[in-house]
């Protein structure tokens, strides 16, 4: 059902549409984060569309744990519930296993653990995973994979990689079953697998291979940014993206930073997902090609001007730092708003920067001149600490 074309590449970057039932996404293509079926800082789907998202991502271990998958299937699936038509990527909830809960415990069915909410005993294996993400009916269901700490050992990164590919295996069978059924709320729903295996190149590599064979919808990269440096994200790109079908979308699950992104982008990558713009933005955080800005700062007091000069978000279209300022510091909740439209524009609209210049062969430049253009904005704050 989905369709993924390749437009133009350079390098190794990619630039290209994928067609969904829900829509065709435009890649290079940063995913925006509503974890439970809505991004933090009451950003409304309204909203989404104005800031230029093209997929939104939920979370299956949120919304299995509240308000429950099946009461969202009966109520239509989750584009209905969350009035959103365009298309929805969800995790496995395998990573929210590792990170949130507490008490688990690993077999080859599945894992075992507590819900971080009412601490009631929850069991999720592949056909878990596929069956709550079937009954949200999202666009793109994640397969149910371990993502072991980035400094794990490699006898354990082996044998962890080795089950995600069976896991991965059961996840197949269980989606084309799912799929199937007469009352499945997305019976196009597709399925992308993940490549593990830390920062073992080799035990990556191989990986990619076993999982390429198994004519997926496409590929992510998972088990990165979880506390290794950016250089070696970076060298697990080189090393592993190689392997994966270049006919097929790839995806770097949870990065990262506007640098992150044109580097991944270099190396093949197509889709991206991260909190950092809603998360910063509910911090007063905000993203300007001339960096990061602090709109708590008391500097901002006074000025008038919006928080990107030029910027044709939602908040800089009407709203200026001074009042953003004050209603951050009145803990208004639309001061955090404002922060997090900007910022998911910001992020939406480098990516468009990003396809605009693939799709003129000037990629190479423009990866140099905005990277430049960042750093320069890095030494800047630098030498202002030193003084
Ligand atoms: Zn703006």
């Amino acid at each position: 059902m989905a369709k993924y074309t390749l437009l133009k590449t350079e390098g190794r970057a990619k630039r290209a549409t994928f067609e969904t039932v829900h829509g065709v996404v435009q890649t290079p293509c940063f995913m925006n984060v509503g974890t439970v079926g809505v991004i933090k800082g009451a950003v409304s789907t309204e909203d989404l569309k104005e800031v230029g998202c093209q997929v939104e991502l939920s979370n299956t271990y949120h919304l299995h744990v509240r308000t429950g998958d099946q009461i969202i299937k009966e109520l239509g699936g989750l584009h209905k519930f969350m009035v959103w038509d365009r298309p929805i990527l969800t995790d496995s909830g395998g990573f929210q296993v590792y990170s949130l809960a507490d008490i688990r415990k690993i077999k080859e069915e599945g894992v075992t653990f507590r819900s971080h909410i009412d601490g009631h005993k929850i069991f999720m294996g592949p056909e878990e995973s596929m069956t709550i993400q079937s009954n949200l009916g999202s666009t793109i269901a994640m397969a149910f994979d371990e993502c072991p700490p980035a400094l794990a050992e490699r006898s354990y990164v082996q044998n962890s990689v080795e089950r995600t590919t069976r896991w991965l295996a059961r996840c197949k069978d269980k989606m084309a079953q799912l799929n199937s059924l007469p009352d499945t709320v997305n019976k196009h729903q597709l399925l992308f697998g993940i490549n593990q295996g830390a920062v073992y190149d080799d035990i990556r590599i191989e990986h990619a291979k076993r999982i390429s064979e198994m004519d997926l919808d496409g590929y992510a990269v998972g088990g990165l940014a979880v506390g290794e440096t950016h250089e070696q994200m970076y060298h697990v790109l080189d090393q592993v993206v190689p392997y994966l079908p270049q006919a097929k979308p790839t995806y770097l699950m949870g990065v990262g930073t506007p640098q992150n992104i044109i580097e991944a982008v270099n190396r093949g990558i197509d889709f991206f997902d991260c909190v950092y713009p809603s998360r910063n933005g509910r911090h007063g955080h905000v993203y300007t090609n001339q960096g990061k800005r602090n709109l708590f700062n008391k500097r901002y007091e006074k000025d008038m001007r919006p928080i990107e000069e030029g910027c044709q978000c939602p908040a800089c279209r009407t709203y200026s730092r001074a009042y953003i300022h004050h209603l951050l510091k009145a803990k208004e909740m639309l001061g955090m708003r404002l922060c997090v439209l900007h910022n998911l524009y910001f992020y939406n609209h480098l990516m468009e920067q990003i396809r605009g210049a693939l799709d003129q062969g000037r990629f190479a430049d423009f990866k140099k001149e905005k990277l430049d253009e960042l750093q320069m904005v890095s030494r800047e704050k630098e030498e202002k600490a030193k003084k």
